[in-house]
Formats: structure tokens, C-alpha cells, sequence
């Protein structure tokens, strides 16, 4: 399942918005992995061991209260050279929040996760919202996303004709139905990643929260 509207967004506004990033395109050779709202401990062990057996690195954008929930999970992920990002404590829906309550939201997160970046939930965020979070964090969205959330996602069917340099893929480290469910699921999600590293076999890029580091995979 690939969210074509994430690149569509990210051509038109690529540029244009100061502190969003919706795609590397055109800066780099990578293609950027990103799991959102972990981390699970199940799930994010499994996908640490993955990455690590690909030499790759990844962005894991965490909720604050699974942090809190599961802190020696979340070591793991920066001890396995991976970078974390702020997704905010409890999943809101920023067109449904007022200002106040979303950057409360996300400051309590930020207790838990030490990161400039930040990934809003659903990628909603409103412009006073915006306005108060670039201040203090670089905003990255998405050019494409997996439906690995819903039930029934099968990674078999999943196209990734087309992936280009500078994408960004979301996926999510809670997705009980495709990471946690039975063996043969797993094998199948192990198979979509090893397509992806093998579609790129250059440098991934780590977005580190102070500066770009390069990992290249041999
Ligand atoms: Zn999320």
C-alpha cells in the first residue's frame, strides 16, 4: 500500500514550508526507514534485530507513554546506533486539539525522548501548531506509507515498484498484525525488508539529531 499523496505533498511543498521535511529528494541517494509508535516489546526487538543483520539504520519515531512503558526497549533502539524521534505522549490528532493541549502532549513526550525531530500523529498538524513546534524541532513527514496498522495487511502485496532516492517510508513498530502475529507473517515481513535493502544496496542515511551521518551497507 503506497501513499502516493505523501509524494504529491512533498513536491508541492517540498521547499516551502521551513521545518517540514516531507522527502530527501534530490539531497541524497537514500531511501530513509522510519517506524512509528513504539516501541513494543515485541515488535521493536524484532525489527533491531533486522535492521542489524542488514548493517542499516533507522528512524524510530516513539510515543512518549510506550517510552515510559517500556524504557529498556527504548534503550535498545539508541544502543543499537538507530536515532529516535518524538511522535508525542498520546497519539493525538492535532486538527482535533487545541495548541495548548498538543504541545502539552508533546513536551511530555519530550521528558522521555531527547530528539529535535518530530513526527506528528496521522501527520496532522494545524498552523499554530506548526508555528510553535518548528521552533524546536525539524517536522518530518512521509512520501510513503505501508497500511501494515490495519488487519489483514499482507506484506506480499505490497508494491514497491518505483521507490526513489530521498524517500521517506513509514512503518510502525505496534503493528501486532503484521510483526507480532503468527511465524509465517513474520517470515513474509522479513521478505518485504530484505526487497527494500536489496531495491537500495547504497548508503542509508541516519537522521541524527544533530547532524546527517552516512551508513553504508556493504
Ligand atoms: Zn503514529
Amino acid at each position: 500500500m503506497i501513499d502516493q499523496m505523501g509524494r504529491i505533498l512533498a513536491n508541492i511543498a517540498g521547499g516551502l514550508i521551513p521545518g517540514i521535511r516531507f522527502s530527501m529528494a534530490g539531497e541524497t541517494n537514500s531511501v530513509y526507514l522510519t517506524f512509528d509508535d513504539g516501541p513494543h516489546p515485541e515488535t521493536t526487538p524484532r525489527i533491531l534485530d533486522l535492521l542489524a543483520k542488514h548493517d542499516a539504520r533507522a528512524t524510530f519515531f516513539c510515543l512518549g507513554r510506550n517510552v515510559e512503558k517500556y524504557p529498556a526497549v527504548f534503550d535498545s533502539i539508541i544502543e543499537g546506533g538507530h536515532v529516535v524521534g518524538n511522535h508525542s505522549w498520546s497519539h493525538p490528532n492535532g486538527w482535533l486539539t487545541s495548541t495548548g493541549k498538543y504541545l502539552a502532549d508533546v513536551n511530555r513526550a519530550s521528558e522521555v525522548i531527547d530528539s529535535n525531530l518530530f513526527r506528528p500523529p496521522y501527520g496532522r498538524i494545524t498552523p499554530g501548531q506548526y508555528r510553535q513546534l518548528k521552533k524546536r524541532y525539524e517536522i518530518i513527514m512521509w512520501t510513503r506509507q505501508f497500511a501494515d496498522y490495519r488487519p489483514g495487511f499482507n506484506p506480499h502485496r505490497v508494491s514497491l515498484n518505483g521507490i526513489q532516492p530521498g524517500d521517506i517510508l513509514v512503518m510502525h513498530d505496534n503493528s501486532a498484525n503484521v510483526w507480532n502475529d503468527a511465524p509465517p507473517n513474520i517470515f513474509n515481513t522479513l521478505k518485504l525488508m530484505d526487497r527494500i535493502f536489496a531495491c537500495f544496496p547504497y548508503s542509508f542515511q541516519v537522521c541524527n539529531t544533530k547532524r546527517m551521518v552516512h551508513h553504508t551497507i556493504p
